[in-house]
């Protein structure tokens, strides 16, 4: 069925009956029992169904134009829920509503049964979904692989304001939009050794005899594009052992033993391992990122060869994106799979490799740059290991422009890190074994320039690139925000989906009083659909006049939470100070998760607790400051939360954040950003204006000059009162009366050791506050600059980003829909 040609009461009618159809035959159920739930997965299940057969179309269509493949190799990708993005995509949302409507069904009631596919922790796994949809949107055949994980991220529960992890079960009810694949499978190896063996022409070779298997089953996820012109792949891989069990030992009466080994090989796709370094080093989760490595590159090399023949030319069929290190073993397993299986020679194995893969860096962190013991890698993949070795003797000897003969140099572009114990570097062999290596910002790619990658620049001063994140505009505006959808349609048309940068047509409405009229009315309406979320899961009243002052997004240290409570604490020093005065309604939403192992973090979101009971209990200051810690953030909570943001706090130390997309997203619906001049942050401001965007604090070079010379909070603390006031408060148990030295050590160490500037940028960051606030209480101004801002937000599209990747690293062009 065509959705586009077939007329609308045509497309109710056949929804009607196909909804009907699946719950009979496929749920099982008589629909007069059926439940709210098998309603959800009645209507997922036909909507798959008008997804298939485009989505076997655009595969023939990829293979006849004989388009080159994007592979997207990441080991998160935080989708979200599929059903409003499947329906939004192949245009049949309407339709959609009515035909469960005439079931006496509301869509509404459930769509939110669908869970959250949260493979991923944050910002890197919710790109690799944009990207995903925008490749399928732009036509490139794109297929994504990762990690078809039991359990995502797990679900945040705050409890006695301390955030407790709770395992978070996605599938128990099935998972309609995957299709299992029993038969595409292949067995990965790990441990064994290497051992020389005779070929028949005399010569000899080294082969890998791993002493365990582990199978990597496909399960394949349709991803609609645009209008459902094209739809692409996402083939996640589950663990499997190779045996089901052993009979013998079974027999012999030991159970457990007998499912040891199948329990064993199953951990690898069990769960999502969370952002924090502290855990990196794990054997487990290098055996998750070889495990769905090598899966891919076996079968992409598979595909290749059933279409080409030789495995010469992979480069002109194939781009492989590494999404971070955590696939960057891919370097090493590719050449393993050419030397060792196609009988290629190392140097021609590394050429092909380097002209295959390419490699996007999201960090500069030194913390959180991946390496791993010399030891472990060895153990674990010791083919690999030698491998390595050959490639940096290559690496350092021939493969740069000349030999690198200063030891200094050597050590320090050497893939292994020998001060620190002998280490595998992965960002070093990424960069080695990749055609372009790319920042995800402007400011970003410079910083690698000068500061990871700074003597890898040097000589190789064409690899390194940036290319600006985005978002789809599909999920962030069309499906998130149907009130500013619509309003933007009857204005303009509905060509910027497509077309991101037609969005600029708005900013001829800023003085149109009707159309800014509806653009104050939809905001007000989301921040009514955000205030009864909030009322209905905690209790807490808003009000939806007040200046919504919202920072969503992980909890670490360097995107400085901290700050804002602390600004929070100062502005409520000041309102009790004077009430009288007239103060501008303020609501500060935070919601974030902490890794579970990363103490400081989990006791700001306590610190953001409990200041919140304190100010929402205060009579003095009730209707003009509330602070809400939104439990559980996750896709689905920042699709409520965004549309309704006034002001996006995008705040983190100048240099630390690669780029951000939170920022993208909320200035995209109309909030204006109060940040720093740090990644993707300044390039908002460059296309919003800097009438439009409210920017504070120390840039970049500055915070590296501070650094250098030694910075002295305490000072900075003595010379600012309304901070040493805040600080004096949280440090001295205002907040934690039940426990008044909860803070000391919080407080104690931003005092000794002020690592991200926040004593350093309060005050910028505080009087950029006030005259935020101020400019809220003048609303045709507020509405005018945040009109400007979506006006100004089409370059943020995935869409762009996506077309600038296949320009300037894969060289794919896109194919004809089917
Ligand atoms: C966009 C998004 C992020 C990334 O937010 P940043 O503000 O860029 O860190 C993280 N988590 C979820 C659920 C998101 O949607």
């Amino acid at each position: 069925m065509d959705a586009a040609n077939t007329p609308y009461t045509a497309q109710v009618a056949e929804l009607h009956r196909a909804i009907e159809d699946k719950m009979r035959y496929a749920v099982g159920r008589d629909p007069r029992h059926a439940r709210l739930h098998d309603w959800y997965a009645a209507t997922a299940l036909a909507v798959r169904d008008r997804i298939v057969d485009r989505w076997h179309a655009t595969a023939r269509s990829a293979d006849e134009a004989n388009a080159k493949r994007v592979y997207y190799l990441s080991l998160e990708f935080l989708i979200g829920r599929l059903l409003t993005d499947s329906l939004t995509n192949l245009n049949l949302m309407t339709a959609a509503k009515e035909a469960l409507a005439l079931h006496g069904v509301s869509f509404d009631q459930i769509k939110d049964l669908e869970p959250d596919a949260a493979l991923g922790n944050g910002g890197l796994g919710r790109l690799a979904a944009c990207f995903m949809e925008s490749m399928a949107t732009v036509g490139l055949a794109g297929l994504g692989y990762g990690i078809r994980y039991d359990h995502g991220l797990f679900r945040q529960v705050i409890r006695d304001g301390y955030q407790v992890e709770m395992p978070e079960d996605w599938l128990v009810f099935g998972n309609p939009w995957e299709f299992e694949r029993p038969e595409i499978a292949y067995d990965i190896g790990f441990g064994g050794r290497v051992l020389p063996q005779d070929q028949p022409d005399g010569s000899s070779r080294l082969v890998w005899m791993p002493a365990e298997r582990v199978r990597a089953v496909a399960y394949d996820t349709p991803v609609v594009g645009w209008q459902g012109t094209h739809i692409n792949t996402l083939r996640l891989w589950r663990a499997r052992s190779v045996e089901p069990m052993r009979l013998d030992a079974f027999n012999r009466g030991h159970h457990a033993d007998a499912f040891a080994a199948q329990l064993n090989a199953t951990n690898i796709s069990r769960v999502l391992y969370p952002d924090d370094s502290s855990e990196a080093g794990r054997e487990l989760r290098l055996k998750q990122e070889f495990f769905f490595t090598s899966a891919s590159l076996q079968d992409l090399v598979r595909r290749h060869m059933a279409q080409q023949g030789s495995v010469e030319r992979l480069p002109d069929t194939a781009s492989i994106q590494l999404n971070d290190t955590h696939p960057a073993v891919a370097v090493a397993e590719l050449v393993r799979l050419l030397v060792d299986e196609y009988g290629l020679t190392l140097e021609r194995a590394f050429s092909i490799a380097r002209g295959t893969l390419g490699y996007t860096n999201h960090t500069l962190l030194p913390e959180a740059l991946e390496s791993w013991p010399v030891t472990l890698f060895e153990r674990l993949l010791p083919r690999h290991m030698q491998i390595i070795y050959e490639i940096n003797a290559l690496h350092l000897d021939t493969a740069t422009p000349r030999p690198v003969s200063s030891p200094e140099l050597r050590r320090s572009i050497s893939l292994i890190d020998e001060s620190n114990g002998r280490q595998v570097r992965m960002g070093h062999l990424a960069f080695v074994g990749s055609k372009k290596v790319n920042g995800v910002s402007a400011l970003h790619g410079d910083l690698m320039k000068t500061t990871v990658f700074r003597d890898f620049h040097k000589l190789f001063p064409d690899r390194i690139t940036a290319i600006t994140n985005g978002i789809t505009f599909r999920r962030w505006l069309v499906e998130c925000n149907p009130g500013l959808t619509a309003l933007i349609n009857d204005s303009i048309g509905n060509r910027w989906v497509a077309d991101a940068e037609e969005l600029s047509e708005l900013a001829r409405f800023v003085d149109d009083t009707p159309f800014m009229d509806r653009y104050s009315a939809v905001k007000r309406e989301n921040k009514q659909r955000l205030a009864a979320l909030v009322q209905d899961r905690m209790g807490i009243r808003l009000d939806p006049d007040a200046l919504f002052d919202v920072q969503i997004k992980r909890i670490h240290e360097y995107k400085r939470q901290l700050l804002n409570l602390i600004e929070t604490v100062a502005l409520y020093d000041k309102m009790r100070a004077e009430p009288g005065r007239n103060w501008t309604p303020r609501v500060k939403i935070f919601a974030g998760k902490a890794a579970a192992s990363y103490h400081r973090a989990k006791l700001i979101i306590k610190l953001a607790n409990d200041i919140a009971r304190v100010v929402n209990n205060d009579p003095v200051v009730r209707d003009r400051l509330r602070v809400v810690f939104l439990p559980n953030y996750n896709v689905s909570l920042a699709e409520v939360i965004i549309p309704a943001a006034d002001l996006s706090e995008q705040i983190s130390t100048a240099g630390l954040e690669a780029s951000g997309t939170g920022n993208m997203k909320m200035a995209l619906n109309g909030a204006l950003t109060i940040g720093t001049l740090d990644g993707a942050n300044i390039e908002i401001r460059d296309h919003v204006g800097d009438d439009n965007i409210l920017i504070f604090g120390l840039r970049a070079d500055e915070v590296a000059d501070i650094k250098a010379s030694g910075y002295d909070a305490r000072a900075k603390v003595a010379a600012c009162p309304s901070l040493a006031q805040a600080i004096e408060a949280i440090r001295s148990g205002v907040f934690s009366p039940d426990d008044p030295s909860r803070y000391a050590g919080l407080i104690d160490h931003l005092l000794n050791d002020d690592v991200f500037l926040v004593t350093a940028d309060f005050e910028s960051y505080e009087e950029t506050h006030k005259r935020g606030a101020a400019l809220y209480r003048t609303p045709l101004e507020w509405r005018r600059k945040a009109l400007l801002n979506t006006a100004a937000m089409g370059w943020f599209s995935s869409d762009r980003t996506i077309r600038e990747y296949a320009r300037d690293i894969w060289q794919a062009a896109p194919h004809p829909s089917p």
